[in-house]
């Protein structure tokens, strides 16, 4: 599907509300060798719209892994649930940081689904990253 082109005002929004990290991750934009994504919550190709209530921002390996899902499985209970809505839910009511600061943890059924779906603690490049900004002193992030 061709790349959409989000107004510039528009993305600023996303970019200030999303204090410019990922919304899955919170990969923050200074620390992210490439420019975070303007995604789309609901994919365009499930019928999500260019509104702004649709979009946010991502890093490139959390959106790559997201691709068009909008639904995942949730190992402990056994359910379908929906993807963690990084515009409408909070990222510490579903996931907490690993004791060693690289992995993350979900609290829920939807941060477990989220886990699993978009790769967040198997990516061999984002957990090779993450493991050196711990070190840096830079992650994991309080808030
Ligand atoms: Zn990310």
């Amino acid at each position: 599907m061709a790349r959409v082109q989000i107004p510039l005002e528009t993305e600023r929004r996303i970019r200030t509300e999303a204090r410019e990290r990922c919304g899955y991750c919170l990969s923050p934009q200074h620390l992210v060798m490439a420019r975070l994504h303007v995604e789309h919550i609901i994919p365009r190709s499930k019928g999500g719209s260019d509104d702004e209530l649709n979009l946010w921002l991502s890093c490139p390996i959390c959106n790559g892994h997201k691709s068009d899902k909008t639904h995942g499985f949730d190992d402990e209970t056994g359910a379908t649930v929906p993807l963690f809505n990084p515009r409408t839910q909070r990222w510490f009511d579903h996931f907490r940081w690993a004791a060693d600061g690289i992995g993350i943890v979900g609290l829920t059924a939807i941060g477990r689904a989220t886990v699993a779906a978009l790769h967040l603690n198997d990516d061999p490049d984002a957990l090779g990253i993450r493991s050196y900004w711990v070190l840096a002193g830079w992650h994991p992030p309080k808030e």
